[in-house]
């Protein structure tokens, strides 16, 4: 255990994640949401289930970094990512690519990593 204070639901998820156990949650509507949660915004369900995430998703769109708040400098140029991953989208970090080579559509699988200046675990794309 860290000393950091844990993100009950969120930090569950990333553990899933490292355990290359990653899943969403989905209503019996189709609805799929991340990071988990109780009840569908969509339809108010509260039937919502564990669904194992596709191996890998497709960058849907990206900004390049390169002058963040100082809570983040160390980590500057990096490259954010919204990914596809069919009913849902996830946000993270997208790291082992020259940001000149990132491609909207570009396959890349999900993983956990650390941001440098602050240590706290966040979600990490690589290229596939
Ligand atoms: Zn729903």
């Amino acid at each position: 255990m860290s000393d950091k204070a844990r993100d009950g639901a969120f930090d569950d998820w990333l553990d899933a994640i490292e355990d290359d156990s990653g899943y969403y949650v989905e209503c019996e509507n189709g609805h799929g949401w991340l990071p988990p949660r109780r009840v569908c915004p969509d339809c108010g369900s509260r039937d919502l289930s564990e669904t194992p995430l596709p191996d890998a998703g497709e960058v849907a769109t990206f900004t390049e970094v390169s002058v963040a708040t100082p809570q983040f400098s160390a980590d500057t140029p990096y490259v954010t990512a919204i990914v596809d991953y069919g009913p849902v989208r996830v946000t993270g970090l997208l790291r082992g690519a020259d940001p000149d080579d990132v491609d909207v559509g570009m396959p890349v699988g999900i993983g956990v990593g650390e941001r440098e200046t602050t240590g706290d675990r966040a979600v990490v794309f690589r290229p596939r």
